[in-house]
């Protein structure tokens, strides 16, 4: 636990975990050995079946400092304790049961509240998607995400796309130069949905009916080869972070790209049989979300090509900081429980991303019906209500107070209740859908506002 903690002192907090440039340390094998002088790089790379590496990124170099001072500190057998519980906690879901009931207790119980623990076979799905998640996949799709999902999906991602593009043009406290680096930036983007065009190739991975540590530790060993396969390659842009049947979705700055697994395209998200409000409100902001993600305040700082390079002019970028410190302001006053409340700083790129996902997904919708009827109402509800009904019903949750707490405290997604409310309570088009009226609970003043 000593050791444990002083390695944990020695990390970066978890709001510059964010800040790309914070995080990027390009250095040459000698600068290593000055960082981590009783630590054999040399020896590591040749281990790891690298020894030709010459320079690598540090990601975090006081963490390197804190590591190196612990080697000499540290008496060798309780460095020995220390590694041994780590592969046995590393190890703990695929032990026998005492190892699984014990890692409940701490990781289930302790820290998210669980009252009890997730059936066998979730448990092996998930087992399954981690470590053979493209072989999974590909049955998944084949069930659940026919061609027409998505088409649906790529054309409501070019109407949200298109949509942003009219924003660009028309918003106020952009001068021209970042505009065109802005639009020029959009129209790179590269976009993936459902599934990957290239599966991955699993032949060279053993597993055996006997053994499930045995086979999971081979999977470990596959994926820690094939990452380090990439070394001295040209960037694969093919490659998905995530799996097909992944109820989630997202942006990597460094490809300039958005990712929309086909395990997304269900309810609450995206409904066949919901009509087009709802599925924009749900979907729609969601697709939004990702585009704006491009845009927040980390995300911003990357260009058209996924390199960190800075394409705004001073002025600009002022503006758009004034902008973003609105919603890092509100979100520091949302109260999680008495005395404990989100941190605006770490989850400023997520509500900046769902504040613009909303208000572009509504415009395009808007443009949607462009040239149609106006749509019905549906059980007393208007089309633009049923858009946020939309968006309430992707952020509809339970969550135990211990999970509440651990993801406020560790995680840069605020929490579902402030994700439904928080952006619709600065948007006008929300207050005259409802008929809200100035001093409501939701509307804000002053309403923030970026893209
Ligand atoms: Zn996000």
């Amino acid at each position: 636990m000593k050791l444990e903690t002083a390695l944990a002192n020695a990390s970066t907090k978890n709001t510059d975990l964010r800040d790309p440039e914070k995080n990027y340390h390009m250095m040459a094998l000698a600068d290593l050995k000055t960082l981590t002088p009783n630590f054999s790089w040399e020896a590591y790379f040749k281990a790891a079946g690298h020894p030709e590496l010459k320079q690598i990124n540090v990601g975090q170099p006081d963490f390197f400092k804190g590591l190196d001072a612990q080697l000499t500190a540290t008496p060798l057998e309780d460095w020995k304790t220390y590694l041994r519980w780590h592969l046995v906690n590393a190890a703990a879901s695929e032990l026998p049961e005492k190892f699984v009931a014990e890692e409940f207790d701490f990781r289930g119980k302790t820290l998210t509240g669980a009252k009890e623990i997730q059936p066998r076979w979730k448990r092996c799905v998930q087992a399954t998607d981690r470590t053979l998640g493209e072989a999974l996949g590909q049955l998944y799709v084949q069930k659940y995400f026919p061609p027409e999902a998505k088409a649906r999906a790529l054309e409501m991602v070019r109407n949200l796309i298109a949509a942003l593009n009219d924003d660009l043009q028309t918003l106020s406290w952009m001068g021209p130069q970042t505009r065109a680096q802005a639009a020029a930036k959009l129209k790179a983007f590269a976009v993936k949905i459902g599934y990957t065009d290239k599966w991955r190739d699993y032949s060279a991975l053993r597993i055996e009916r006997a053994g499930y540590l045995e086979n999971t530790l081979r999977g470990a060993e596959f994926e820690f080869a094939r990452r380090l396969d990439k070394i001295g390659k040209p960037v694969d842009r093919t490659e998905w972070g995530m799996t097909p049947p992944t109820v989630n979705a997202y942006n990597s700055s460094s490809m300039n790209e958005i990712v929309f697994p086909a395990g997304i395209m269900q309810p609450p998200f995206y409904d066949p049989q919901a009509d087009d409000a709802v599925n924009y409100g749900g979907m729609g902001a969601v697709i939004g979300h990702e585009i704006t993600h491009g845009f927040d305040d980390q995300g911003s700082k990357f260009d058209a090509h996924g390199n960190l390079s800075d394409w705004w002019t001073a002025e600009d970028r002022k503006n758009f900081d004034e902008r973003a410190s609105c919603v890092e302001k509100q979100f520091d006053g949302y109260e999680v429980e008495p005395g404990l409340y989100q941190n605006g700083k770490l989850v400023l790129g997520e509500s900046i991303a769902d504040l613009g996902g909303l208000a572009i997904a509504y415009a395009a919708y808007e443009k949607s019906l462009e040239g149609k009827p106006r749509p019905k109402e549906i059980d007393g509800f208007t089309a633009e209500q049923r858009f946020f009904l939309g968006w309430a019903q992707v952020w509809g949750a339970n969550q135990r107070p211990e999970a509440a707490r651990l993801q406020t405290k560790t995680n840069p997604h605020p929490l579902a209740r402030f994700r439904g409310n928080g952006p619709l309570s600065n948007l006008t088009i929300f207050a005259q859908a409802f008929g809200c009226k100035k001093g409501d609970a939701m509307v804000r003043e002053p309403a923030c506002k970026i893209w």
